[in-house]
């Protein structure tokens, strides 16, 4: 009985790639024009060049045959993949396992890749959004006006505020709070912000046992821009450049 390829017309791939050539059930795998024809485009700076003896190389000796290298040419498996004497002694020298010896003998001179968290921190960008707080001036002046642009501009609504004007005809804010347990940390907010008043800190610790220590009032985040007012800064004037 006698074997072979067929040809196809434009459009259509066997999905059959071995049957008798009088057989007339054939099933075909509709695949597009443009598909066909990004198969074929030659992929650069890979070395998949067919040798003399009409064997594929494999790209970049992975040993990995794929159709993209050579859309056209037929590879059967059986013949053109290891021989069963190579396949024997690779399973009678152990090599599988020398090799993977190996790659642990590599791994243990090298430097780890974990820290000891806590007490080792990974290095954070300036433009880290972790827990938020709101800024004052050297003068001790809260920075918000109230203008209420965060608030607005908040997609999880988690920020309220009211205010009310002082006797100077200033506008400051009676109450800020920032739900928590709402925040998406998108960094909307201090985006928005005219005065760099609420921002997002690197402080990424402040987990808690009950929901309601989540509930941020004003007190809770002029606190935490007190403590944290050096760092903020810092970050700031490295980013921005970038703004
Ligand atoms: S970080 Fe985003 S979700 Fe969180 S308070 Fe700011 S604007 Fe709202
Ligand atoms: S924190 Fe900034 S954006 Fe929000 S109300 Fe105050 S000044 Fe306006």
């Amino acid at each position: 009985m006698s074997f072979a390829r067929p040809r196809v017309p434009l459009g259509l791939s066997a999905r059959i790639t071995a049957y008798p050539v009088h057989t007339s059930l054939i099933a075909y795998r509709p695949i597009s024009t443009t598909a066909r024809r990004l198969q074929a485009e030659p992929v650069h700076g890979h070395s998949h060049v067919s040798d003399t003896s009409g064997h594929i190389k494999s790209p970049r000796g992975t040993g990995s045959y794929s159709a993209v290298n050579e859309p056209d040419k037929y590879v059967d498996p059986y013949k053109d993949g290891p021989g069963a004497l190579d396949k024997a002694a690779n399973l009678f020298f152990f090599t599988e396992i020398a090799r993977g010896m190996w790659l642990v003998l590599e791994q243990f001179f090298r430097p780890p890749y974990t820290i000891m968290y806590p007490y080792e921190k990974g290095p954070l960008s300036p433009r880290f959004r972790g827990e938020h707080a709101l800024r004052r001036y050297p003068s001790g002046e809260e920075r918000c006006i109230a203008c209420k642009l965060c608030e607005a501009i908040c997609p999880a609504q988690a920020i309220t505020i009211e205010s009310e004007a002082r006797l100077d005809g200033s506008r400051r804010t009676t109450k800020y709070d920032i739900d928590m347990t709402k925040c998406i940390y998108c960094g909307f907010c201090q985006e928005a912000c005219p005065v760099d008043a609420i921002v997002e800190t690197q402080n990424q610790e402040f987990s808690t046992e009950t929901r309601e220590e989540l509930l941020y009032n004003k007190e809770k985040l002029l606190a935490n821009g007190d403590r944290a007012e050096a760092e903020i800064a810092a970050n700031l004037h490295s980013d921005h450049v970038y703004r």
